[in-house]
């Protein structure tokens, strides 16, 4: 049986879950660590180890080496393991300094001057964007399933019809109104940024109702570019569908909300890691 361990960095524990929604594994994997449901005090020598989470404190930068060392192949799963995500946080003056202020803070691990992500310190074999990826995707990379045909981006998975008649002019805001079932989002004056963003999710947000804040990270056509193509790209996409003035689209992009994911589309050409296309799922 092959032999795998999860390490849960800064992160959120989601993926974790994800993973356990999923049972396809049970017959062909054994699973020897992960903290949330197995008494283990240590990870074991391993055929695949999957992380995640950010690299946000010194505990995490020496579970993580320690880890590694003991793995065949690492896989790094969800935004938090691929780009920081929620532990990116971290960052910012405001919440460091709530967290350095509080005495009962000093027997927790320390936090390093920023949140990082695990290919910044370790070899990583495959990237399993997602936030968190689907049980469908977390099967997929354990089984290197070659029937696994995930869509190019969002929309293909999406199935919403786009209109050249249903012209938005403002932007609705993210929880208002009512969802026509069929139409896309766009021209419903959602910010949706499908278009994108990397299938495989099967497009789960957009489907029900909701737009797709680009957790996957972005497709294969712009993995490989700065974060301005990726930027025009989108515009492009609302001017063809709405009439909402750019600087809206423009400014809703850049807030912080979306700002957890859509990092990413910067981060695959830009970070300090090469991230070949190939490598991810
Ligand atoms: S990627 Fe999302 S689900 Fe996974 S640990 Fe981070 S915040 Fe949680
Ligand atoms: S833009 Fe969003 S809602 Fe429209 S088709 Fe693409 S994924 Fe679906
Ligand atoms: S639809 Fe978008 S936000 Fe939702 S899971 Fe898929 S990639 Fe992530």
């Amino acid at each position: 049986m092959i032999r795998f361990a999860v390490l849960q960095l800064s992160g959120c524990a989601g993926c974790e879950v994800s993973l356990l929604n999923a049972g396809a594994w049970l017959d062909r994997y054994r699973l020897v660590y992960m903290p949330l449901v197995i008494s283990a005090y240590d990870v074991p020598e391993v055929d695949i180890l999957l992380v995640s989470g950010g690299i946000r404190t010194d505990e995490d930068l020496y579970n993580l080496r320690r880890a590694v060392g003991r793995s065949r192949q690492v896989v790094a799963v969800g935004t938090c393991a691929i780009s920081g995500g929620v532990a990116n946080l971290g960052n910012r003056d405001d919440v460091r300094e709530l967290f350095l202020s509080q005495a009962e803070r000093l027997h927790v691990p320390r936090l390093l001057p920023r949140c990082q992500p695990i290919d910044a310190v370790t070899h990583v074999d495959r990237y399993l964007p997602g936030c968190p990826p689907t049980p469908e995707l977390f099967m997929a990379v354990l089984f290197d399933d070659p029937n696994f045909k995930p869509g190019k981006s969002v929309c293909q998975e999406c199935g919403r019809a786009k209109s050249k008649e249903m012209r938005p002019e403002r932007l609705a805001g993210s929880q208002q109104g009512s969802i026509s079932p069929d139409i896309c989002l766009i021209n419903q004056g959602y910010l949706c940024i499908g278009s994108s963003t990397r299938g495989g999710c099967r497009a789960i947000c957009t489907i029900a109702g909701h737009p797709c804040v680009g957790c996957r990270g972005p497709s294969d056509a712009f993995i490989e570019k700065e974060s301005e193509a990726w930027f025009v790209s989108i515009q492009r996409v609302f001017a063809s569908l709405t009439d909402i003035p750019a600087a809206e689209i423009d400014a809703a992009l850049r807030s912080p909300q979306l700002a957890l994911f859509l990092f990413q589309f910067s981060d695959y050409a830009g970070g300090g890691s090469p991230r070949p296309k190939e490598k991810v799922l």
